[in-house]
This record gives C-alpha cells, structure tokens and sequence, in this order.
C-alpha cells in the first residue's frame, strides 16, 4: 500500500519534496495555511537562480545550489516557466576589495561554478554604468519566477491524485499509539504515517509541536527593497552584486533586472518585529517576546547590533542611505531613481551560542523531517532539497 505523507508548509521547499514523494509512489497531503501557495519566503524573493558560488564546499548549500542551478532551469524550461541564464557581477568597488574577490572566485572554482576574474574595461563591457576595479563573472545565474514553479508543481501534484489543502494551517500534531501521525488543523485531523515539516518562518514552532525541540530558533530578517524608475532602468542590464561580508549570511544589497524589464534594489536585512512583518509596523509582542526569551539572540546582538545592525536599520529608514549603497555598483543611481518596492522576510536559524546557521539544516526522527533553516538559495536548490527530504523520510520509516 501506499505511504501517506503529510507536508507541512506550500511554500518552494514543501511543494518539491511532495513532488519527490509522489515520484515515489507516497500518497501526499500538503496542508498550507495561507490562502495561495508560495504566499511567503517564496513569494517575496529576487527570483535568482543562484549558481552556488559564495557557499562552503561540500556544504548541502554548496551541493544542492550548484545541482539546483541545473535542475531549476531546466524544470522551467521543460514546464513554460519564464526563465533566463543571463549571468551576473561581482564588482569590487575598491582595491581593498580585491583579495576578498578572489576568494569568492577561489570558492567558485571549488563548487564547480563556471566563473572567471575580468578587468574593469570588460566589466563595462557587461554593464556600462557599473563601478569597478574589476569584477567575478559568473555565467550560470539566472533570473526566474519561482511563483510560477510553484504553480507548475501544483499542477503536477494535481494530476498525481495529491491532496493539496490551502488556508489549512497546522495547528497541533501527536502521534497515535499506532504510530499514525495525526495533524489537527482546526477543520479534520489529517492522518498519515509520516510528516515532513516545511513550515519556514515557522519551522521551528512546527517541529516542537510534534514534540521536537529543535535547538535553533527562527530569527525573521526582512529584506525591503526598491525599484529603479522605467526611465531610469537602462542603467542596469543585468545582475551587479557587490563583494559579500564573508561574516555575515547575506549577499549586501544589489541590483537585478527582472524578467520583465524591471530593475530591483535590495533586499536589505534588518530584524522583523514579527514572523511575517513586512513592514515596520507589523509588529508581534508574542513573536518579540520569543525572540526576547531566546539567549542566542542576546548573543547575536553583542556581535552585530553595532555598527552592522545600526547602519542596516538607518538604511532602512532613509532612501538616500539606501540609494548611496546602490550608487557604490552603479555612481549613477541617484535617490530620485528609487521607488519603494516590496519587502521578503528570510527564515533565519539562529543558535543558543549567537550564531547564524549558515547551511541548509534538516533534522530528523522516526517518521518526521524537519526543515531548521532553507534561507538562500533554497529556492534554486528546491528541487535538490525536495530529493533529499523524500530519501531521508524513507529511511526513516
Ligand atoms: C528577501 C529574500 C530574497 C531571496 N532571494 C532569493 C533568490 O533570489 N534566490 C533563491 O534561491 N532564494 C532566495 N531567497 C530564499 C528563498 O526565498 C527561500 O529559501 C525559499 O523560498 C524557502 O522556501 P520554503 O518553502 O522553505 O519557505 P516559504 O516559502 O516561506 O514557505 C513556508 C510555508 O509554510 C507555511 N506555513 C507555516 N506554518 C504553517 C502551519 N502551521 N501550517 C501550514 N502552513 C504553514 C507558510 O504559510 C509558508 O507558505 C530569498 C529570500 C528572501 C526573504
């Protein structure tokens, strides 16, 4: 007889291992509490397909983003989902840049990632606007709609028999006598015999409802972004991402022209003040005080409240530190260029020690996985990690 599974969570990460599980003759439910699928992290991105180089080899980051890469772009382009290999920079603005650079093209070449070192004069070449002493060209990233991937797993779950439930949130979970995994979700309990649980903002509130404790706790970052006027969209080709901070989990604010011809700006990275705070104003006392409760995040302030966390927030408050950042790529964008645009909000894993968890992290126990931390690129890497979730629930079982 089939195995029944029930996924948590229908955002990329959960939609994709259903899929892995119904290719594996499980009989899925996947229970979303939203009213659309993707409606979080999934829905609020860049939309790059990554290519995997900033990543620590052999990291499942480093594996899945470079494998995902791959298996992303061709998904799309075998499902009429809008997709293009346009490649992108890595300028360093200054000399001091430099060795930062060429460990990033180091690390690359260690992942496999095709990339090579350019001048400034074949920098200009690509974009003739941007700032550079020279740059890291890297030929296999993309640009994507990853809604519309969602919307094709959907389709193929559809036509699988799969049992796909909108505005179903999870809201207690036990495991009978039987062994049976009963999911309450405030209209029917859902039974099956094993779980994985892709909540992401909430994974880790998920994973102690099943009697999990989980030792990360979900850090919520937001990531707001702008978008450069039409008139002025023709300073930016294509994608131009500065050298990252090699401590922090984030790439630093960059510039990418979207599919439909659109230049965005961002995402920064300040703390949301709850879960799912788009906003400044969303704000939660319940999520703060968690967060408050959480030794780690006392930790992880000492390390990075000054200045990093203080220049982030002043950023986020004033366009004109928003636009000097983006004028650091490309002198040219000024503040008159931006107009605000959307917000994502990045599932973070955060440990008791104050560290970020930097890679990919999945937990498991006797008929449950859990997914502790899939912030970027977990979208690129989805369909990797969906295989990944699908054997490891097997072997669980
Ligand atoms: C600003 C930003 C930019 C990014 N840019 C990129 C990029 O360019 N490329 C890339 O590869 N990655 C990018 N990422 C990362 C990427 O978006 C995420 O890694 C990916 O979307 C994670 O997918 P997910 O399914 O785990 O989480 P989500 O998409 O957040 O899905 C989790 C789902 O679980 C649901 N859920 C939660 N609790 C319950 C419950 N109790 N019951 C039922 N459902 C529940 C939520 O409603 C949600 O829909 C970015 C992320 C952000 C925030």
């Amino acid at each position: 007889m089939a195995r029944k599974v029930t996924v948590i969570g229908g955002g990329i990460v959960g939609l994709a291992v259903a899929r892995s599980l119904v290719q594996r003759g499980a009989q899925v439910t996947v229970l979303e509490k939203e009213a659309r699928w993707g409606a979080h992290q999934t829905g609020h991105n860049s939309n790059v397909v990554h290519a995997g180089l900033y990543y620590k080899p052999g990291s499942l980051k480093a594996r899945m983003s470079v494998a995902g890469n791959r298996s992303m772009v061709e998904y799309a382009q075998a499902n009429g989902v809008p997709v293009e290999v346009c490649g992108k920079l890595v300028v360093a603005t200054s000399e001091a840049e430099l060795p930062a650079l060429e460990v990033l093209a180091q690390r690359a070449e260690a992942n496999g990632v095709p990339a090579k070192m350019i001048t400034q004069g074949q920098a200009r070449e690509y974009e003739p606007e941007v700032a550079a002493v020279a740059a890291l060209r890297v030929e296999s990233t993309g640009i994507i709609d990853f809604p519309a991937v969602c919307a094709a797993i959907v389709r193929e779950l559809e036509t699988a028999g799969a049992d796909l439930r909108l505005s179903t949130p999870a809201l207690g979970i036990r495991t009978s006598e039987r062994g049976t995994v009963e999911v309450a979700t405030g209209g029917a309990i859902v039974r099956s015999d094993a779980l994985v649980n892709c909540a992401g903002l909430h994974s880790d509130r998920v994973a102690r409802m099943a009697g999990f404790s989980p030792k990360a706790r979900i850090v919520p970052f937001r990531g707001e972004y702008y978008e450069l006027r039409p008139d002025r969209s023709h300073l930016v080709k294509g994608l131009i991402y500065p050298v990252p901070d090699p401590t922090l989990p984030f790439l630093g604010v960059h510039l990418t022209r979207m599919l439909d011809g659109s230049v965005h700006a961002g995402p920064n990275a300040v703390l949301a003040l709850r879960r799912e705070g788009y906003r400044w104003g969303d704000l939660s006392v319940a999520d703060l005080l968690e967060t408050a409760r959480f030794p780690g995040t006392w930790r992880l302030a000492r390390k990075y409240a000054f200045p990093v966390g203080y220049e982030e927030v002043r950023r986020s408050l004033s366009k004109r530190r928003f636009a000097a950042s983006l004028a650091k790529l490309v002198p040219a964008v000024g503040e008159d260029d931006l107009v605000r645009s959307g917000a994502g909000v990045r599932a973070q894993a955060l440990l008791p020690d104050g560290s970020l968890v930097d890679d990919f992290l999945v937990e498991q126990g006797h008929r449950q996985v859990h997914v502790l931390n899939a912030p970027s690129p977990a979208a690129t890497s989805a369909l990797e990690i969906g295989n990944h979730l699908a054997e490891l629930l097997f072997t669980t079982m």
